[in-house]
């Protein structure tokens, strides 16, 4: 792999040499992040070239990624999700140009199978036959269905709270699962002392620094999708901190490619239930941990496992972080899904909520062009979306009926 130099801890510097089952710094346990070589990169792959490509999933920029040209890569289908130009939510929401990126399309409908496909991927390099990891939902799903295409097993951990079609995921997928009565902290924690002990192939979040390099995959696409014209902000929702570092690491690569010519800021959204990222960037202090206070499973993290690269992403990109309440989420739910026709879980549309919320408050323009990724679909998580958007007209069989309701609720004329 000529393009890819090293990894690198984002610590102390130090640089080690990118095996497929590299996790943390020998030296000092910091995050790695893999170095490439964009001089050799630009030799390899134009824009030109690019566009013509017929493969249409994320290893369409296998340039860009830590893995073999000729890979022998997972089965199913993962990125190439559509990105919507949303002119009648823009309008709602008071902003000049708003898409939404809907990742919820993916196969096992989060974009966490990004960063799976490519913990596959590494496995299969690294020659291991189980792969584990512990989740707070959606990373359990995505690697169970992604190991499963491929014929590897998995152990997944699980916190109790994990949604009922996110389980059922798990299991239609074959995954030993493990529902650990605890937090999500509990939870990781279990599941690192498990790996250790049976060596499996490990996909927790920050700690395996490929994960990351599979979500940058969604801002290859963004940018190709725009006719690499980008838009002002990327706005998406922040729990362990993974996917928006994965964001950013993403917008970086085809800077410095010079595919790009200007880099986007971040907008990283919280639930204000549970905010501890946005609560160190903001303030630029340590990280403290947070109670997990807040209906988006998905991104609720009291002691997020990639704050550094995470923080360093909203500095860096000069961006700005929102906080939104349970019921704006709920909000968004209803609003993606009446506006776009995007049906999102909670942690799914957060990003659209604070994007709503950033023109609110005034933290952006109202003049600017902004790109919404809805990380999760609503079907994951159907007593949230009850929750959001209500009942039917509950009636038995009879016109007459039909009639009495439609005059109470205002039915057709
Ligand atoms: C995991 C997840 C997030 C947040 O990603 P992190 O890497 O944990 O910050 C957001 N939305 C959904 C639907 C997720 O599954
Ligand atoms: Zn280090």
């Amino acid at each position: 792999m000529k393009h890819v130099i090293s990894a690198v801890c984002v610590r102390c510097g130090a640089e080690h040499e990118a095996v497929p089952n590299v996790t943390t710094c020998p030296k000092c346990g910091g995050i790695l992040d893999i170095k490439y070589d964009y001089s050799y990169i630009k030799k390899q792959l134009t824009k030109e070239q690019l566009t013509q490509r017929k493969e249409y999933s994320m290893w369409r920029y296998r340039e860009f990624l830590p893995v073999a040209e000729e890979g022998n890569y997972p089965k199913l289908r993962v990125g190439w999700s559509p990105l919507y130009k949303a002119d009648r939510l823009a309008e709602k929401i008071g902003i000049k140009t708003l898409y939404i990126k809907d990742d919820g399309i993916n196969p096992t409908a989060s974009m966490k199978d990004r960063a799976s496909a490519m913990a596959v991927a590494k496995a299969y390099e690294a020659g291991a036959d189980t792969i584990a990891c512990s989740s707070t939902g959606n990373a359990a799903s995505s690697l169970a269905g992604n190991a499963a295409a491929a014929g590897y097993k998995t152990f997944i951990f699980v916190p109790e709270r994990a949604p009922k079609g996110k389980v059922s995921q798990l299991m239609i997928f074959g995954a030993t699962v493990i529902s650990v009565q605890g937090t999500y902290e509990d939870t990781f924690r279990l599941s690192a002392e498990a790996i250790d002990r049976w060596g499996w192939y490990n996909r927790n979040a920050a700690i395996n620094p490929y994960l990351m390099e599979g979500k940058k995959t969604v801002s290859l696409e963004i940018a190709e999708q725009l006719d690499f014209q980008m838009p002002d902000y990327v706005a998406i929702s922040v729990g362990d901190g993974c996917s928006i570092a994965g964001v950013w690491k993403g917008l970086k690569d085809l800077y410095e490619a010079g595919f790009i010519d200007r880099l986007p800021k971040l907008i990283s959204v919280q639930a204000s239930g549970c905010y501890p990222i946005n609560r160190a960037a903001r303030t630029n202090t340590p990280l403290e941990p947070m109670e997990e206070n807040t209906i988006a499973d998905s991104i609720a993290v009291g002691v997020p496992r990639n704050p550094d690269k995470a923080i360093s992403a909203i500095l860096e990109s000069n961006g700005v972080t929102v906080e939104v309440s349970d019921e704006e989420i709920l909000a968004a739910m209803r609003l993606l899904g009446r506006t776009c026709g995007v049906f999102g879980e909670p942690a799914g549309v957060t990003g659209t909520a604070g994007v709503k919320k950033a023109v609110e408050l005034g933290l952006i323009p109202k003049d600017s062009s902004v790109v919404s990724i809805v990380t999760g679909n609503g079907l994951k998580d159907v007593n949230n979306a009850i929750k959001a958007a209500g009942e039917p007209i509950h009636i038995p069989p009879q016109m007459d009926l039909l009639l009495e309701a439609f005059a109470k609720s205002g039915g057709p004329q």
